[in-house]
């Protein structure tokens, strides 16, 4: 290897690493839409200083790194499948209860969990992608009319 890079070696093998690990997992994921006949897979689009943030708390600008990769790749792998990948923008999914609306408290917001003011609760991602899953269709009702 080059003797201006001592580490290039172990830098390019966990680069292959993660390319190997974003095919299987992004694979993974357009194998469970198509058994569950999804025909969209929406994935929250964040304004870019929390991206930024994202990361770099997910080693995104690290060799090893999946989040990017896995988006990237699931594009391509659900085209062909016949599956749409939508990005949309994830401001305020984190922040009311999908089942009634209502805002969810701050102290609702911490940990994996949410409750809403209205006593529903529930895993706090689970509720964003359902705001999320609720926000494309809107779009796409936009759209169409
Ligand atoms: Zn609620």
């Amino acid at each position: 290897m080059s003797e201006g890079h001592p580490n290039l070696e172990y830098w390019m093998h966990l680069k292959h690493l993660g390319e190997h690990y974003a095919h299987q997992v992004s694979k993974e994921i357009v194998c469970f839409c198509q058994e569950y006949q999804a025909s969209v897979i929406a994935l929250p689009k964040y304004n870019e200083e929390f991206t930024r943030k994202v990361m770099y708390g997910a080693g995104n600008w690290r060799p090893l790194h999946l989040s990017t990769r896995i988006r990237e790749y699931m594009h391509y792998k659900a085209w062909k499948a016949g599956i749409i990948v939508i990005e949309v923008h994830a401001n305020g999914t984190g922040s009311v209860c999908a089942l009634c609306g209502s805002e969810i408290s701050e102290d609702g917001k911490r940990g994996k969990e949410f409750t809403c003011g209205n006593g529903h609760h529930g895993n706090r991602h689970l509720n964003a992608a359902r705001n999320l899953t609720q926000k494309c269709r809107l779009q796409f009702g936009k759209q169409v009319v």
